[in-house]
This record gives structure tokens, C-alpha cells and sequence, in this order.
């Protein structure tokens, strides 16, 4: 008789790790990457360091399946690829996997993604199952994040957010003819960009239940996308759809996909669209004032602020005593945090040199120093810095 054992669940998930890092899953996805794919060899290779929005954790990343019935042209695991080891998990088993982890202090929390088998709605379901256990057979309290299926049902998506800490709708492509390029079966409006509008109105339509916060990601340079496209959309998914965080994954080609000739994207792009992004976000920026060349993306060579500050301030720099807020916030080197500092300081007496930047938590005035002009009114640049 032919006695076939089957691979427990932690030896599974060790043979998964190396298809997880192609989804990031904290606010540093840089990184999460390992170059040196299909070589696991141990449970730690499936546990990454990533930061939260509550500090750096130890995440399982895992799949409750590495199939999937799509052909996503950038895709590992798109359908009829046979470099790709397909494996399954039942809820049960991935929820006692990350509690058997959990306990033994090996990780404090997990993302979950799944390609997609029978339909979106079935596979929803098998990640919903799985932290529904998580949460309240093994009440786990740590952090979650679940990815959203494309297309899903209104109730699907409030339940995933009544679980997780973090849902991601992953839209792509900037927009429907980048995603017919990218992922020729997904409606961009229908099952991506209405996820995320849905997530918002179920935000709002429950303001006082405590719900995950989204993210989304694009895949960056395969199909022409341009960097207006991508960051326009990130500002109005800021703006209108409360997302939390857009991650840019800069394309790398796959061995047995369609895009396998093609070139990967620079890593400093992803860099440079990641500085935009926090502009649009956290520096009150809007997308006109990014610095874009007539091809609609950005110099690799000059970080975005500096870009407009060469543009704008170089020659008409701004007073730091008289300066709002806003107008600190284009200056390189002084962030919200420094803004916020200056104006404080500003109401207890002067600000004449370097040394009084500093002291406030501005660490480079260096960079600003082109840009402003102390209360002496003697360009900072031609000050000496002590
Ligand atoms: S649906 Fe997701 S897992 Fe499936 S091929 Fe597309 S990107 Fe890959």
C-alpha cells in the first residue's frame, strides 16, 4: 500500500515563505524583499520584520493558497505557471499555525493573502474563516492584516474590517487601461476602485466601531504608467477614500510570465514616488505642486521637495520667522513634526542660527539652508553653522 504523508502546517509554511515576499506587508516594504528567492530552508524564512502602524513587528506572511485561477501578467502565481509550487491551506490549519507560533514568541501577528480559486466570494470566505478562529477560538488579539479579493460582498468586506487591523485592495494599475495591461480579468472601477470606496462608506456609516484601516498597491513600471497617474490617484484615495498607505512594488520580472523580458523598475523610482506620496499625505501638498517633467514622471535624480524648492524658494527664500505652516512644510529638511517646533519656538522669542534649528529636532538644517532666512534677515546658507 502506498502510504502518501501529507506536510504538516509549519513545514507548508516554510515552503511558502519565498512566494510571500512579493506582497509588502508593513510601512517599510523595502525592506521585506530578499533577492535570494526559492532557497527556504527554515520557519524563520517565513516570518518577516516589518514595521506598523503600532511599531516593528514579527509578521507571518501567508496564503491560504498559492493557486489561482488568473493569469495577471506580472504574477508569480498565475494560472498554468509550473515553476510555481502550489500549495493550500484549510483555515484551521493557518489559524493553528499562527497560534502554535504566537505562543512560542516566534511572531506578533500575520498578513494573509490568497490567490484566488473559485471565485473571488469563495476565497474571501476562506480568509475571513480563518481570522474569525484566529480571533475567536484562539483570541488573538495582535495585529491582522487581510488582503481583499477583488469584487467582494458589502458584508464580506465590513466583516474582514471588523477583524483585521489593515484590509488591502491592491488596484495595480493606475487606472482601467493600465490594468487591462497588468491584469487583462479585473475591472479596475468594479472590483478595485469600489472596494476601496466601500471600505470608506462603511467607515462612515460606522464611526464608532473599531475598523481596519486600508491600503492598496500599485505595481510600478510595466506598462507605461506615469508617475502623475499613479500619484494622482494616491492623493484622491487620501483625500476621499481614507486610505491609509499606497505602496509602490517596482516591477521585477518573472521567469514563465508574459512580462519575463521585460526591464525591472529602477529601485529609486519606487523611492522617489514613495517622498511624493508622503508629501500628498502628510505635508499637505497637492498633486500640482509635484515637480513632473512633460512625460508625467519625475527626476530620478532629485528628491521631489528639493525639486520645487530649487524651482520656487532658491531664489525667493522664506522667512522662518514670519513663515505658516505650510510654507515650512515645502522647505527640505523640516517636516511636521520641525513645522510644528518652529511655530512653538516662534512665540518664545527669535530664531537667529543654525544651532536654534537644532535644538528644536530639526537634525539637517543644512538642507534647508538654501531655502530661508533667519531673523537676521542673512541668507542661512552664508552663515557659518556654529
Ligand atoms: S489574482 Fe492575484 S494571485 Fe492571482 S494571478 Fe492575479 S495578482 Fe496573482
Amino acid at each position: 500500500m502506498l502510504v502518501q504523508s501529507l506536510p504538516d502546517t509549519m513545514t507548508k509554511l516554510v515552503q511558502m515563505s519565498d512566494a510571500t515576499q512579493f506582497e509588502p506587508a508593513g510601512d517599510q516594504p523595502q525592506q521585506e524583499r530578499r533577492h535570494a528567492a526559492y532557497q527556504s530552508r527554515s520557519l524563520d524564512e517565513c516570518i518577516t520584520h516589518v514595521s506598523t502602524p503600532t511599531g516593528k513587528r514579527k509578521i507571518l506572511k501567508a496564503m491560504v493558497t498559492t493557486a489561482c485561477q488568473m493569469n495577471c501578467h506580472y504574477c508569480p502565481f498565475r494560472a498554468g505557471r509550473s515553476k510555481m509550487k502550489r500549495l493550500t491551506f484549510t483555515p484551521d490549519e493557518l489559524a493553528s499555525g499562527l497560534n502554535t507560533l504566537q505562543q512560542a514568541g516566534k511572531v506578533e501577528g500575520m498578513f494573509l493573502s490568497s490567490g484566488i480559486i473559485k471565485g473571488s466570494v469563495t476565497t474571501q470566505d476562506k480568509i475571513i474563516d480563518t481570522a474569525d478562529i484566529v480571533r475567536n477560538r484562539y483570541h488573538y488579539q495582535g495585529y491582522l492584516h487581510l488582503k481583499v479579493m477583488p469584487g467582494i460582498e458589502y458584508d464580506q468586506l465590513y466583516r474582514l474590517m471588523q477583524l483585521a487591523d489593515r484590509v488591502s485592495v491592491n488596484l495595480e494599475g493606475p487606472t482601467q487601461k493600465r490594468l487591462d495591461a497588468l491584469a487583462p480579468k479585473k475591472d479596475f472601477q468594479r472590483e478595485l476602485l469600489g472596494m476601496l470606496q466601500l471600505a470608506e462608506q462603511i467607515r462612515q456609516t460606522h464611526p464608532y466601531e473599531k475598523l481596519a484601516g486600508t491600503v492598496t498597491q500599485f505595481v510600478v513600471g510595466a506598462v507605461g504608467d506615469t508617475d502623475q497617474e499613479l500619484l494622482s490617484l494616491s492623493n484622491t484615495l487620501y483625500r476621499k477614500y481614507g486610505l491609509t498607505r499606497a505602496y509602490y512594488s517596482g516591477f521585477s520580472p518573472v521567469i514563465q510570465t508574459p512580462f519575463e523580458n521585460l526591464l525591472a523598475t529602477d529601485p529609486l523610482r519606487e523611492h522617489r514616488l514613495y517622498q511624493a506620496s508622503f508629501l500628498l499625505r502628510d505635508y499637505g501638498w497637492n498633486v500640482e505642486d509635484l515637480p513632473f517633467l512633460t512625460d508625467g514622471n519625475m527626476e530620478l535624480a532629485l528628491d521631489p521637495k528639493r525639486a520645487w524648492a530649487e524651482q520656487y524658494l532658491r531664489e525667493a527664500p522664506l522667512e522662518i520667522m514670519t513663515a505658516r505652516r505650510d510654507q515650512l512644510l515645502r522647505i527640505p529638511g523640516i517636516g511636521p513634526v520641525g513645522a510644528d517646533a518652529i511655530l512653538k519656538a516662534r512665540r518664545r522669542g527669535k530664531l537667529t542660527s543654525f544651532t536654534d534649528l537644532q535644538k528644536l529636532g530639526i537634525h539637517a538644517p543644512e538642507q534647508a539652508s538654501p531655502y530661508i532666512l533667519l531673523d537676521s534677515h542673512t541668507p542661512i546658507a552664508q552663515m557659518k553653522l556654529f
